[in-house]
Order: structure tokens, then C-alpha cells, then sequence
């Protein structure tokens, strides 16, 4: 044969994707570990959507049947709850659908993504999946810096991701950065406030996302169910974005994008304040706690980045690594997550378990730093 046989290629800029790596819940060799790698909710689910997804689930038909492609239940309840019109409400398979459809539906070949360095690590693959060039603004000692974002948009910026609470730093950005963020950039330009850790804040830490998708047209912002409510094996989230918006990423969603049990779950978990107050205590006391603890250990070049979030971001600057400390963690029993392919090799991110976990894992650093 010769050159002139085809190959199958995928395109260039899907070649050129770096698949997202999730957070670990076994060592090497297979051995469970205590998973403290991917934000989820320490406590688990609350009775009402545990209850409500069992119902579902019950029901002689809830495999056969196509679930709800409207999720009308569900945008109902999350309007209502947060004082909405259900008809701009969006429904995805996760958050990280809507990121994706919003990169799909406002930008690809030859646009360009903005995020900050260390943003979410699911942005720079929306961006390169349609063909956009993904944009690193810098950060300020791992936070937004506005200036520095708004310095780095072009006339080609299509689409502007802030995780508000960061992950992986859990840096807040305050109600004004938000909103200079937003009157900084032009009006063709889509600014997604990725929300996953909003029901983590107090109310004087709301950043105003949802008040700008509200009245501007060019403000999406997405939440999810996965991190507070306790339900990321169901994969819901939900987005928030003026009429013309939401109708373009309809245009584009996967048509059932939603389980049936998860609706149904998701709307009880709207329900259960209790629990959701319940994990949002337990969070602030433990990070604090946790967060306590290791910078008692500055001596050993331990620095925690101040968290608005479920988890800390940790840097360990002096004689004992943070990849060390990731595989002594290993085999104390821990799985962090240690972040070489975001750029900050010197970081462990670890998700505030329940007050055995942490009590654990502090000893436990304490431990791999010693020896
Ligand atoms: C966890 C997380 C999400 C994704 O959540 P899903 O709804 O489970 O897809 C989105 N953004 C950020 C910043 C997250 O940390």
C-alpha cells in the first residue's frame, strides 16, 4: 500500500486533549483507601433523596422508561427554591455537561477560552474539544487576579470560566471582583460562574452570580448536585442564564440527560435543608480544625491557601515534598490528590472527610513529614 491509504485520525485539537484524570479511591496495588481525592460529601446523602431515589427505583417500570428530557420537576423545585424562572434553568448530566455545552454553543475554531491558572480542570478540555485556544490568565498566590483575567481578554474571548469557590485552590473571589470581572468583559463574550461549592459559603460570601444571571445576558451560572447534597453518582447539575442562552445549549444537550432516580432525588435533597446545613457546619469546624493543625506545621514548609470550600489545598515548600507526602499518605490508608498535571506539583488537595478521616489524615502528615 502507499501513502495514499487513508488513516483513521481524530482531529488535531482533540489529539491534543489530555484526558481529565478523576480523583483515586485505591492504591496501586488495588487496596481500597480512605477517599479524601474528590470533594465528595463526607456524610454521604440525606434520608429524604436516599428515600426518594429508592422509591424511583422501586418501580416496576424505572429501568424500561426514558427519564423526564425536560428535568420539569426538577427545574420547578430549583426555581422555586432560589427564587428563578424555571424556564431559565438548565439541567445537565453532572455541571460538567453545561461547562461543555457552553464552550459548544458560543465558541470553536479559532475563538478563545479564558480561565485562570489553576482553574477547573474540565475548562481547558471544553475549549480544546471545539477547537478554541484555552487562555491561562495569571493567578494571585493561587487566587483570581481580576486584573490579570481582564488583561488577558482578546476580541477573540468567547467564553470566561471562574469556579467561584476554586477548585483546585478554594480561593473565593468577593461580590466585586465578580461583578468588575463581568463589566470588564465584552458583551459577546459568555462568563460562566461555575457555583459547585456554593452551598458551602455563608450567605456574606455569595459572590452575586446568580444575581447577574438574573438581569445580564451574557451570565451563566452553573451548580451542582454531586458536592453538598451528597448525589455524584447520579450526575445532575443545573444552570442558570438568560432565555437565549439556555435555549442555545438546549439546542445542543444530550436530549435525557438526567437519570430518572436522580431527578427525583435531587428534588428531595431541595427539601432537606437540615442535612444541608448539617454538612455545611461539619465542613466549616473540620476545615477549620484541619487547616489549624497543618499550619502548625510551618516549620516543616507546610502553607494551606485560605478555603471557601470542602476541601484544603496544601503546599509543602521544605525538606519533605508533597509527592512524598502523597505516597507515605498512600500508605498510611489516604488518597489525596496530588496535582503535578495542573502545574502544582508542590500541592496536595484534600477534601475535609468525616472527624475520623481528618483526625486521621492530620496524624497521618504529621507522620510523613517526620520520617
Ligand atoms: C466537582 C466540580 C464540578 C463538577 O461537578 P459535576 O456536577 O459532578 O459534574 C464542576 N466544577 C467544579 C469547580 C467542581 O469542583
Amino acid at each position: 500500500m502507499t501513502d495514499a491509504t487513508p488513516t483513521l485520525m481524530p482531529k488535531p485539537w482533540i489529539s491534543g486533549i489530555a484526558p481529565y484524570v478523576p480523583g483515586k479511591s485505591a492504591g496501586a496495588d488495588g487496596r481500597p483507601l480512605i477517599k479524601l481525592s474528590a470533594n465528595e460529601n463526607p456524610l454521604g446523602t440525606g434520608d429524604k433523596a436516599r428515600a426518594a431515589f429508592a422509591a424511583v427505583q422501586a418501580a416496576p417500570d424505572a429501568l424500561s422508561r426514558y427519564p423526564d428530557p425536560g428535568s420539569v420537576a426538577l427545574r420547578a423545585a430549583i426555581a422555586a427554591k432560589y427564587g428563578l424562572d424555571p424556564d431559565r434553568v438548565i439541567c445537565g448530566n453532572g455541571s460538567d455537561e453545561l461547562l461543555h455545552l457552553a464552550a459548544g454553543a458560543y465558541a470553536g475554531a479559532g475563538d478563545e477560552i479564558l480561565y485562570v491558572r489553576y482553574g477547573f480542570a474540565v475548562y481547558e478540555i471544553a475549549a480544546r474539544r471545539v477547537g478554541a485556544v484555552p487562555v491561562e490568565a495569571d493567578d494571585r498566590d493561587f487566587a483570581t487576579d481580576v486584573d490579570a483575567l481582564l488583561a488577558a481578554v482578546t476580541d477573540k474571548t468567547r467564553v470566561v470560566y471562574l469556579a467561584n469557590p476554586n477548585n483546585p485552590t478554594g480561593t473565593l473571589a468577593t461580590r466585586d471582583e465578580v461583578a468588575r470581572i463581568h463589566a470588564g468583559l465584552p458583551r459577546d463574550a459568555l462568563f460562566v460562574i461555575d457555583q459547585a461549592y456554593a452551598e458551602y459559603l455563608t450567605p456574606d460570601q455569595d459572590d452575586g452570580g446568580l444575581d447577574l444571571a438574573r438581569t445580564q445576558p451574557n451570565v451563566f451560572v452553573t451548580r451542582t448536585f454531586s458536592k453538598i447534597h451528597g448525589l455524584a453518582a447520579e450526575r445532575i447539575g443545573w444552570g442558570y442564564a438568560s432565555s437565549d442562552v439556555i435555549a442555545a445549549l438546549h439546542r445542543i444537550r444530550l436530549p435525557f440527560n438526567v437519570t430518572r432516580a436522580g431527578q427525583a432525588a435531587a428534588v428531595a435533597a431541595l427539601g432537606d435543608d437540615d442535612f444541608v446545613n448539617r454538612s455545611r457546619e461539619h465542613n466549616a469546624r473540620w476545615r477549620a480544625w484541619l487547616a489549624q493543625e497543618l499550619e502548625s506545621l510551618g516549620n516543616h514548609g507546610v502553607r494551606v491557601i485560605p478555603s471557601a470550600t470542602n476541601f484544603l489545598l496544601v503546599l509543602f515548600e521544605g525538606q519533605v515534598s508533597a509527592e512524598t507526602v502523597y505516597h507515605r499518605l498512600m500508605d498510611a490508608g489516604y488518597i489525596v490528590r496530588w496535582l503535578p498535571g495542573q502545574g502544582i506539583p508542590q500541592a496536595l488537595r484534600m477534601t475535609i472527610g468525616t472527624e475520623d478521616e481528618t483526625r486521621g489524615l492530620a496524624a497521618a502528615i504529621r507522620a510523613a513529614l517526620a520520617g
